[in-house]
């Protein structure tokens, strides 16, 4: 080893310090497992990008012990980020609204967190504070990933600190590769993406300016433009300050046709009105794919985030699927580790995950096509352009009116979701739901679901009880706990109804449907891993198999009789 080369030891290596790569660190910190994070800049880009945190993801951020009030305190105003405007132009006229998802109280009946907005870089910085303050990881900015090696005993990797030069070896059990759409990790294993790339390419303009006054009370999170040449997006971050265009492009535009000067008249022409204190903070590149990786795994390198999955934005998806990627492995990883798994259990990450990014993608897409309609309605032909003329006429004309009004109320679906967000289930046992539309969503505990919220009499949710470090019973008030599965070596918290818990309305387990002396077992990510109605030796018996096949260890499968 030449001086100029540094080793060091760890149990993962997550690449990329992006949202994704952060939240890693954090859970498996928590969890008593060894990371280093590495991320190739210096510092944390300002391009705000995600906007939408939904509630699974900020459940999931509470039981990573991330500071919810850091979250919410730096979130887009609940008022101005509560609506969805198709206009001509930001400054009007208006061509119709939408409610932006379930931000309202009612919506707290089955999460303890409704959908915030919040910039990117904003949530970034929370979580990065949060892992620099915890022992046990480490960020290192301005390390670069360069080559992995999977060796029998785990993977040896190469990076590179950009300022030095300096080579760093780092031997790791695991690799996560958290580096985003364009990933080199994935890239290097050879790991095809399906799917479409280059639907649809854009600039995003990041610009400053103060937009209260120009947008009066047609307050918004997004603003779809349709006036003849726009057809841009706005995203609206904070209307005093932080906007994004998504300006649509030609595949072979490059961020250096768009000086100062164009970003400006492109900003300029979708806010309609003259806007004294516009600064333009920068211009990306952006192309819309809808594509999955083939595997989330080689040997013990996987694939999480966007390095994963790379979503079209219309559904808010994107970050919030790589949100539940990261919390799926996490603890997988943390409980071989600690040995109360076995290897096996890191083969159910890609099923378990690869599906969810299959439906998000395909219900991204179809918001995608669903604008279209829209477009049409004011008269847009296939290439999206409209005459004036034409778009004047439609709007005029009583009939197309109707038509229009007609295909701004079909939009729904894409910003009301939360059968997406929340009633997602591992395994198919949520299957028959599919046919609902995805606004409908009515918590069930079932298998592989994710175990319903119920607000507890102490202003807790149901959610809380779970354990992040081992599994977690929660058990109606006539159940035999004696008689559950807690002898597999396996930490398990026990939560008895009426001794350890309360519901103020009904019981519990009336409320999960179950008999009193039901019982349902949550893993650390909080979802439902088994489920006995009535607590009987056979349903025990069934818990105890299902439990013991899915963890995968020596001794569940002793005491099962499967080896
Ligand atoms: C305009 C816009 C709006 C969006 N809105 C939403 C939304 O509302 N909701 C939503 O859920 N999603 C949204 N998304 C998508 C969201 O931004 C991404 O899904 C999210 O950034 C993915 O996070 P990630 O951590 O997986 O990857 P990234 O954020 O891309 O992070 C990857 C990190 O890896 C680092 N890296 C790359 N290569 C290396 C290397 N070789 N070595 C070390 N580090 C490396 C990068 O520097 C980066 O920091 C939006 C995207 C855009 C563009």
């Amino acid at each position: 080893m030449s001086d100029a080369m540094k080793e060091i030891e760890t149990t993962v290596l997550i690449v990329g310090g992006g949202p994704v790569g952060l939240l890693g660190g954090q859970l498996l910190a928590r969890r008593g497992v060894k990371v280093l994070i590495a991320e190739k800049y210096l510092q944390r880009l300002d391009s705000p990008k995600a906007h939408a945190l939904n509630p699974r993801s900020l459940e999931i951020c509470a039981a990573a012990g991330l500071p919810m009030d850091e979250i919410h305190g730096v979130a887009t105003r609940k008022a101005d980020g509560a609506r969805v405007w198709m206009m001509e132009t930001l400054s009007g006229p208006p061509i119709g609204s939408i409610a932006y998802e379930r931000q309202d109280d009612a919506v707290r009946s089955v999460t303890p967190w409704p959908l915030i907005n919040i910039a990117q870089p904003q949530f970034e910085a929370v979580l990065e504070r949060a892992v620099l303050a915890r022992p046990g990881v480490t960020l290192r900015r301005g390390l670069e990933w360069q080559t992995s090696l999977q060796l029998a005993d785990g993977v040896t990797s190469t990076l590179q600190d950009r300022v030095t030069g300096e080579i760093v070896k780092v031997r790791s059990r695991y690799v996560i590769a958290c580096d985003g759409a364009g990933s080199a990790v994935r890239d290097s294993l050879g790991i095809a993406m399906d799917g479409p790339e280059g639907i649809a390419n854009f600039m995003t303009i990041h610009f400053e300016a103060n937009l209260r006054a120009t947008l009066g009370d047609r307050l918004g999170i997004l603003y779809f433009l349709f006036g003849p040449g726009l057809n841009g997006t706005l995203i609206a971050y904070d209307v005093e300050k932080t906007w994004v265009l998504m300006h649509p492009c030609g595949p072979d535009s490059t961020p250096d046709e768009f000086d100062e000067a164009t970003c400006r008249a492109a900003v300029l022409a979708a806010v309609g009105t003259p806007v004294p204190d516009l600064q333009i903070r920068g211009v990306k590149g952006w192309k819309m794919s809808a594509q999955i990786a083939r595997t989330y795994r080689d040997g013990n390198v996987f694939l999480a985030g966007d390095a994963g999955h790379r979503f079209p934005p219309t559904g808010g998806l994107g970050l919030n699927t790589g949100i539940g990627d990261i919390d799926n492995l996490a603890w997988k990883i943390a409980a071989v580790e600690a040995g109360w798994a076995g290897p096996d259990l890191l083969e159910t990450y890609e099923p378990e995950r690869r599906i969810i990014a299959q439906t998000n993608m395909g219900q991204s897409l179809a918001n995608t096509f669903r604008l279209g309609t829209l477009f049409e309605a004011l008269g847009y032909g296939p290439d999206r352009t409209v005459d004036e003329a034409t778009y004047r006429a439609r709007l005029a004309d009583p009939e197309s009116r109707t038509r229009i009004d007609d295909a701004v109320t079909f939009q729904k679906d894409h910003f009301d979701s939360l059968r997406l967000q929340l009633g997602f289930a591992y395994g198919d046992t949520l299957k028959e739901d599919d046919i609902l539309p995805i606004s409908q969503f009515t918590p069930k505990c079932v298998v592989g679901a994710r175990l319903p919220h119920v607000e507890l009499t102490d202003c807790r949710s149901t959610l809380d009880l779970v354990d992040p470090d081992g599994l977690t019973l929660l058990a109606g008030v006539a159940a035999d706990l004696s008689s559950m599965p807690d002898r597999l070596g396996v930490p398990l918290a026990q939560w008895l109804e009426g001794r350890d818990f309360a519901v103020g309305v009904d019981t519990w387990s009336v409320r999960m449907g179950l008999e009193p002396q039901g019982a349902v077992l949550v893993r650390p990510d909080g979802h439902i891993l088994a489920v006995t109605s009535s607590g009987g030796p056979d349903e025990v018996q069934r818990l105890t198999v299902a439990l013991s096949t899915y963890l995968a260890t020596p001794v569940a499968a002793v005491l099962t009789g499967v080896t």
